[in-house]
């Protein structure tokens, strides 16, 4: 027994417990949670007519006198088997707004629907990836630092290099941070721009598109090697009631590629203007994809369009080598970041352009840590699809803990902790493993039991 690491020791002392069974039926229920909340309470359920108590739930008979419940963390590194569930959710909320379900009526195939890829301008040359030399040059001329302006080599997509400038004394650190922290009003306003270019090419006033039409998306973020956030998104066109809506006789996808792409290369932000950097007009890189998802099988298929977008979900910028998952606090804090030279000099220019009184608002230091980007991951329209929420509550009535009609539950929560110990980890860990093999071998067999191409509603 001493031998025995302290993990191993805590999991047998946690199973020689009397109430063992019923701790393992809640970390199944929380899905193998690395990280679940603990709360102490109750809940009862009343017949709303009598007065008459239908059921009672109390912590004080569970193990510890709490119950575990998920995270709900996003981020693959910091749990992996909510992240798995954020994932599926986001999949279903896209999915959804393509194909119908979750409330969305099936008619949504037959709208425009885009997929569409909006990118950041250039700050400055970066080494990339390819079959072809990276930058190649015949005058072998240098930048006023002295550093070649070009690059003979050909790099894998792996390779360090990828994405980190030819001259760092060149590249628009000040410009790049500047982009990431107003490109959510830039989107904002190419959303506006779409609807305001539909309008026109639809001869009709902007003030009444609302009248005639409405447009739906979901966006999600990517960081690129170059640490530059990429857009994709789904955009639909539906009748001015949302989804149930017929949309309008001239709303055709080829109406929608146009206003996307024209609003995409019309629209700016200015930054506010700062005696240090002056006044930068930011708008979105020249490279612009817009295509129409088809009901006919041709071209991208609207289940990998939807696993597509919530694959993004789960990343945190650590993983994708462009930030940390948490924040920086201090100016030192940024030279032990386990990121690339390029990610840090984001950084530092996050931290040093956030001290400028003109710049406050943009909150530069509390999101150095994601180089200035503060938009959430995934965004959607009100009109777009389901929710998160929704979602959530629909495998909560699985589970059997909805609303009953006629009935009225009473609840009363306290967050008492959060966390494993090492021992709880082991068993947790997995248990997760066993569920995502167990999901893995229903996936096969539904796939065997109807072939490939399966759709399940
Ligand atoms: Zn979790
Ligand atoms: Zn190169
Ligand atoms: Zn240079």
């Amino acid at each position: 027994m001493r031998q025995l690491p302290e993990a191993d020791r805590d999991a047998i002392r946690l199973a020689q417990d009397p109430q063992f069974t019923r701790w393992l039926d809640q970390i199944t229920a929380t899905g193998g949670c690395s990280h679940p909340v603990h709360l102490s309470g109750s809940t009862t359920t009343l017949d709303t007519a009598t007065g008459e108590i239908l059921s009672q739930y109390d912590t004080r008979a569970e193990p510890g006198e709490r119950l575990l419940v998920r995270c709900r963390n996003r981020r693959a590194t910091v749990c992996a088997p909510c992240s798995r569930l954020h994932a599926g959710d986001t999949f279903h909320l896209v999915r959804a707004g393509l194909t119908g379900g979750k409330n969305i009526p099936a008619t949504v195939r037959h709208h425009p629907r885009l997929f569409i890829t909006l990118t950041a301008p250039s700050f400055g040359p970066v080494h990339r990836a390819g079959d072809n030399r990276c930058r190649p040059r015949r005058d072998g001329s240098t930048c006023e630092h002295d550093r070649p302006l070009g690059c003979a080599a050909i790099h894998t997509p792996d390779a360090s290099l990828v994405g980190q400038p030819l001259c760092t004394d060149c590249y628009d650190y000040t410009a790049h941070v500047l982009w990431h922290a107003h490109a959510g009003k830039l989107w904002d306003r190419f959303v506006i721009g779409v609807r305001r270019h539909l309008a026109t090419s639809a001869g009709l006033v902007q003030s009444r598109f609302a009248e005639h039409a409405r447009l739906s998306f979901a966006r999600v973020a990517e960081y690129q090697k170059r640490a530059a956030v990429h857009v994709h998104a789904v955009v639909r066109l539906d009748g001015p009631a949302g989804p149930d809506d017929e949309p309008p006789a001239w709303g055709t996808a080829d109406r929608l590629i146009d206003a996307v792409r024209a609003s995409a290369r019309r629209v700016l932000v200015r930054t506010p203007h700062s005696p240090a950097v002056g006044e930068l007009t930011l708008r979105w890189g020249t490279q612009i994809d817009a295509r129409p998802l088809r009901t006919d099988g041709d071209g991208p298929d609207d289940d990998a369009v939807a696993a597509y977008v919530a694959k993004y979900v789960t990343k945190g910028a650590g993983e994708t080598g462009a930030g940390t998952d948490h924040r920086v606090t201090t100016w030192d804090d940024i030279s032990t970041t386990p990121v690339s030279d390029h990610v840090r000099n984001l950084m530092r220019a996050c931290w040093l352009l956030g001290g400028l009184p003109e710049y406050e608002p943009l909150h530069l230091r509390t999101w150095a840590h994601t180089l200035g980007y503060r938009g959430h991951i995934l965004t959607k329209s009100r009109a777009y699809s389901t929710t998160y929420a929704a979602l959530r509550a629909e495998r909560a009535h699985h589970v059997g803990r909805a609303d009953i009609p006629g009935t009225v539950t009473e609840a009363h929560w306290r967050y008492v902790g959060s966390g494993h110990t090492s021992g709880a980890a082991l068993i947790a860990s997995g248990i997760a493993d066993d569920l995502a093999v167990s999901r893995r071998l229903g996936v096969e067999a539904l796939k065997e039991g109807s072939g490939v191409n399966n759709r399940t509603a």
